[in-house]
């Protein structure tokens, strides 16, 4: 998506070569009209799909996924990150290691809010090791929803992620591609 790459372009910076900060427009102050041309976006992709959830992680995955929700006229779902061992009974559980902080979360979604008959669109704001995406989807698959893709903000492609899971058969549309970066800039593929 041109838009995004150049604001990519303009705004993200690179940290340690393989972080890249978008925190002006992305996942810090968020640009609104800028998540309602990515939405437009995803429905385009996803619009014969009869999604009727989409879900997200906790935190900087929610504001993309709202902005999204209302072109599919659905409500959304976040995944809620916790470091408790004792978890409350009713709730669909995934470990999902992060990629920016590097600690292991328990990540819990009530089991009132997935069901049999949900069609499921994960939405991220990132795709990096694929951790968070396996976590929702293995959260997916144990409600008995259906998966039908995920839409993800800013893959970057030089990391396994996207790669590993696409061999599992998940469809994922990114709407960034980043096939490099350095402090020098970002190379999209
Ligand atoms: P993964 O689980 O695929 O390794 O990483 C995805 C998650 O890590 C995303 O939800 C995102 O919050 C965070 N993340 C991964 N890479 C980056 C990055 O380069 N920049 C930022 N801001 N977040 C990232």
């Amino acid at each position: 998506m041109q838009l995004l790459e150049s604001r990519i372009i303009r705004d993200g910076k690179v940290k340690d070569g393989s972080i890249l900060k978008v925190d002006s427009f992305l996942n810090h102050q968020m640009d609104i009209e800028l998540f309602g041309e990515m939405a437009k976006e995803f429905y385009s992709l996803f619009a014969s799909e009869n999604v009727n959830k989409i879900l997200t992680i906790e935190a900087s995955g929610i504001g993309i996924a709202c902005i999204t929700a209302q072109a599919f006229h659905c409500p959304v779902i976040f995944a809620k990150k916790t470091k408790t061992k004792n978890i409350a009974g009713d709730v669909f559980t995934a470990k999902v290691e992060s990629f920016t902080h590097g600690v292991t979360y328990d990540v819990v979604v009530s089991k009132e809010f997935l069901s049999p008959d949900d069609r499921v669109l994960i939405i991220d704001d990132f795709l990096a090791n694929g951790a968070a995406l396996s976590g929702l989807a293995s959260i997916v698959k144990d409600s008995g929803a259906t998966l039908v893709g995920a839409g993800i903000a800013i893959e970057k492609a030089f990391q396994p992620g996207g790669q590993m899971l696409r061999e599992k058969g998940m469809r994922i549309e990114s709407l960034a591609r980043i096939k490099g970066m350095s402090e020098n800039g970002v190379e999209f593929c």
